[in-house]
């Protein structure tokens, strides 16, 4: 299929001698591979578990002509690759995962194909699809398999919200992961393992502060798509939701971080419509099926629902972003000096402010390097926690200790020179009479420093 349309595409062009050659060649190629021949090689497999899930990709030269079915006693999934010869020793293949307990090849259907078996620890969903090469992959067979009995993907599991006093809680999602490596950086950085980096140390910050807690949407590297990342957040309940990237562009000269929140409408930027375009590009390169499923009538009912609940969150996410730029302007160069908007996936979730930070450009060699560094790293996780700290201290969330603490600190007042009863009564929004009962007050006069208790109104 390939071959075929490479040679409708060279027709189209005025057809040179060594051209016509190549073309005849091609046709050669397709008769060869019809009489029997194999012409796609498999080059490679790694294995990528995830808590839940756990992802198998098998590199090949070419696109791959594949079927397969399961078996039982002990479970089995068997793929059969047809045209192909293996040039890959699966004995080395070591497997951490849960479902897959080993790997390795099996008698063929005829000389001309490849059977590759994977012994299953249990009977697991399949999902098999095949995807285009991307850098820094070529052509490759993705094998999603997830436990039949495990309900999806869970971030570990908050205690209730309503209980009084709670942990506020943020989500830290570290972009990309597994199969998908993100932007790659001139001298070779991927994107995931900054993203990952910066999370966890922006996680650790957030665990060490009193009456707050970071849950992850991915503690190592494996894949989860953009769909799936706001609703881990959405099941642990979070006050917030950060997602943590690094930008790339075309050319190398952009740099500094950037705060993203969710546009309603099109991206406002021109960077804006570049991220959507390869965010997009970026679920192509990790998961096909989500990509297949996406409908636009999907996508229009997902808009409507948005719609009704995303005033708050939108507000939030804008205001927390702000104090996020105010941050990082300490520690690194700035792209953009205001939050910036564009439709993103990751952004979605209707009921959680959510912000995407870009911490900087990995195509710009100079922010590459310090991308690298750990200390960076570690500045980079500290002003986005200081910031995200900020804005709960000043504003947390119902039922939280942190509400809890502004209120009992709110309900006590030293009185200051120039202060009087009416004047506190009329700040506090209560009665003299009330202020006057709860401190066992005789007269209407308080003197400098008391400190008085304000009943609730
Ligand atoms: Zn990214």
């Amino acid at each position: 299929m390939a071959l075929r349309l490479s040679i409708t595409i060279k027709i189209m062009k005025p057809v040179k001698p060594n051209q016509l050659i190549r073309a005849c060649l091609c046709v050669l190629l397709i008769l060869v591979s019809q009489n029997g021949f194999a012409t796609n090689v498999v080059e490679g497999l790694r294995v990528w578990p995830s808590p839940s899930n756990t992802r198998v990709v098998l590199d090949l030269s070419a696109q791959p002509e594949y079927s397969y079915f399961t078996l039982s006693n002990p479970t089995r999934l068997v793929i059969d690759l047809a045209n192909t010869q293996s040039n890959f020793d699966l004995s080395n293949v070591k497997s951490t995962s849960k479902l897959v307990k080993k790997v390795r090849y099996s008698t063929p259907k005829n000389k001309n194909s490849v059977r590759v078996v994977l012994e299953l620890d249990i009977p697991a969903n399949t999902e098999i699809f095949a995807l285009p090469p991307t850098a820094p992959y070529k052509n490759r067979l993705v094998i999603d398999l997830s436990d039949k009995n495990e309900q999806p993907q869970q971030a570990v599991m908050t205690s209730d919200r309503s209980t009084r006093d709670r942990d506020i809680i943020i989500a830290i999602d570290a972009g990309h992961g597994g199969e998908d490596p993100g932007s790659i950086g001139p001298s070779g950085t991927y994107e995931k393992n900054i993203t990952l980096s910066v999370s966890k140390k922006l996680a650790e910050k957030i665990d060490k502060e009193p009456g707050m807690r970071a849950v992850m949407t991915r503690t190592g590297d494996y894949y989860i798509s953009p769909n799936d990342r706001p609703e881990l957040a959405r099941r642990s309940k979070a006050d917030l939701f950060v997602s943590i990237h690094a930008d790339a562009f075309t050319t190398p000269q952009p740099n500094g971080a950037s705060v993203w929140v969710l546009s309603m409408g099109r991206a406002n930027s021109e960077l804006g419509r570049w991220m959507e375009r390869t965010e997009r590009h970026s679920e192509l390169l990790g998961g096909a099926a989500e990509v297949i499923q996406d409908t636009a009538s999907e996508r229009y009912l997902a808009q409507a629902l948005l719609d009704m609940s995303m005033d708050h969150s939108l507000t939030t996410s804008y205001d927390i972003s702000k104090i996020v730029i105010k941050e990082l302007k300490d520690v690194t160069k700035l792209h953009k000096k205001r939050p910036q908007a564009a439709s993103l996936a990751v952004l979605t979730s209707p009921d959680i402010p959510s912000i995407l930070v870009e911490v900087g450009f990995i195509s710009n060699p100079k922010e590459e390097k310090n991308l690298n560094w750990a200390k960076h790293r570690q500045r980079l996780a500290d002003s986005v926690f200081q910031a995200i700290r900020q804005y709960f201290k000043k504003l947390p969330p119902d039922g939280t200790m942190w509400a809890s603490l502004s209120k009992a600190e709110k309900r006590t007042h030293r009185v200051r020179s120039g202060e009087s009863l009416s004047l506190l009564a009329q700040r506090y929004n209560v009665r003299i009479k009330a202020i006057k009962e709860a401190n066992n007050l005789r007269t209407d006069t308080v003197r400098i420093g008391q400190v008085l208790t304000i009943p609730s109104t």
